[in-house]
């Protein structure tokens, strides 16, 4: 079937090419980005970021003048110069921002995450907007979409809304028509959905689909569950957001899907960060610059080190996202992929420092070990370990009651990785999802204190 709007679809990004400046720059920034050698590539960003960090050093948004270190002839390796901003620094800059943008009509205002009950505000201006939507599209062309590609999509937004805002101006209105996303889920949906979901997908063979992990995972496990599972080749492409994707979820969802899953690795603040090519390189974005720095020594770690992840932005020209802490644990490194783009990739993504809590000995234990646990238990489907008291914690599960002998085992299990605490197998119906809908590993049900997960955790 195929109309005038189908067509239109079809030719919206040549159209918006052709009609926007801004947009076909973008474009042409992540050709340009993704075929140069490793030298050039670096020339490029940082004199792009060395045209940035003058701009905001003129309006007073840095802390520390670094424009003129940018200047010298090793200029990349002077990034690692420059001050690390925290998710706690960009709280402290925002009344600066506010004052300057607060009534700039080209200014949006945005705010992320909000799972920590201390959500971080920024701005980003409309017409870097325009530049980074060119940049992103090469993006998604990495992940195998392709323009007029219907793409639906399982997230913790509203059921049927793709965006947070309604679209604004003829070009907003129009470019939200032309879209081609369903979207599906709402952070908690109800089986009726996930049915619903896949009637959509299974009327429109070739498409996209993609997702929240865990909303993917689950489901994965009723098409498994009621044998209605795609055929393989059905879809063109599927891709996680926003979750971390682990083994045994990628392997269920390739199989009730039929088709390699991808990674899209993003942020609020950061949108399109690096996704997976088809050579399972995680390639990141040309708009951005992404290092590793050791966790205590604060030190750029070499190609390759795991480390927490400073990302520079280099499309935002309200918000000095300049080194900035995302709260995540991964590896950089240069590579010439088989995929035929060349560009920093991350070798690694190990999952957020965020889930990091402290037990009473004051030992900081990872809350990604409930995956690892997970691995042990094929019966559970999803799993997620709630502390009730300083030393007690309940690891509830959904799947089904375990045996009692494999419960028994799940909780030794669980007490010696949490140095001896009171562990309680707990089967539930549901799991807690964080504010924005996501499921995540660990959280606080302390008397006293208010529900919450793990700082920073998005
Ligand atoms: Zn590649």
């Amino acid at each position: 079937m195929s109309g005038p709007k189908q067509l239109l679809q079809r030719l919206q990004v040549p159209l918006l090419t052709a009609c926007d400046p801004l947009y076909a720059a973008g474009r042409r920034w992540f050709r340009l980005g993704t075929s140069l050698h490793q030298e050039q590539h670096e020339q490029l960003l940082m004199s792009r970021l060395s045209g940035l960090t003058r701009s905001f050093e003129s309006r007073g948004l840095l802390r520390e003048p670094v424009w003129r270190q940018l200047g010298g002839a090793d200029r990349f390796s002077a990034l690692a110069e420059m001050p690390v901003l925290t998710r706690e620094g960009l709280r402290e800059l925002y009344p600066a921002l506010a004052r300057l943008y607060g009534t700039d009509p080209a200014a949006d205002h945005h705010v992320s995450g909000g799972a920590t009950g201390e959500p971080v505000q920024f701005y980003y201006s409309r017409r870097q907007r325009r530049l980074a939507g060119g940049c992103a599209l090469g993006m998604y062309s990495i992940l195998g979409w392709r323009p007029g590609m219907p793409r639906f999509s399982l997230w913790g937004r509203e059921p049927g809304r793709s965006t947070i805002r309604p679209p604004r101006g003829v070009r907003g209105r129009m470019g939200s028509w032309l879209k081609h996303t369903q979207v599906f889920g709402g952070y908690a949906p109800l089986e009726d959905e996930y049915w619903r979901f896949l009637d959509a997908v299974r009327a429109q063979p070739g498409c996209a689909v993609l997702g929240f992990t865990s909303l993917l995972e689950r489901c994965a496990l009723l098409m498994l569950e009621r044998d209605r599972t795609l055929p393989p080749g059905f879809l063109s492409t599927a891709w996680a957001c926003s979750e971390m994707l682990h083994r045994h979820q990628k392997e269920r969802i390739e199989e009730a899907f039929g088709v390699q899953l991808r990674r899209h690795y993003g942020s609020r603040e950061c949108t399109t960060l690096a996704v997976d090519c088809a050579a399972g390189s995680l390639h990141i974005s040309p708009r951005y610059i992404v290092q590793a720095i050791d966790l205590e020594t604060r030190a750029p770690l070499p190609a390759g080190q795991t480390g927490s992840l400073l990302v520079t932005d280099l499309f935002n020209d309200a918000t000095p996202f300049i080194r900035y802490e995302l709260g995540d644990f991964g590896a950089v490194e240069w590579r010439d992929c088989a995929c035929g783009l060349r560009g920093f990739c991350l070798a690694e993504l190990t999952g957020r420092t965020a889930g990091l809590f402290t037990l009473e000995s004051g030992t900081q234990v990872t809350a990604l070990f409930v995956v690892g646990v997970l691995d042990y238990f094929p019966q559970i489907h999803q799993c997620q370990a709630v502390r009730t008291g300083a030393t007690r914690f309940e690891m509830r599960y959904t799947g089904g009651p375990l045996a009692p002998e494999t419960a028994r085992e799940l909780e030794t299990m669980t007490s010696r990785l949490l140095e001896g605490a009171q562990v309680r197998a707990v089967p539930v119906e549901e799991l807690g999802l964080s504010p924005t809908g996501k499921l995540i590993p660990y959280r606080e049900e302390m008397p006293g204190s208010p529900l919450r997960p793990p700082d920073n955790h998005r």
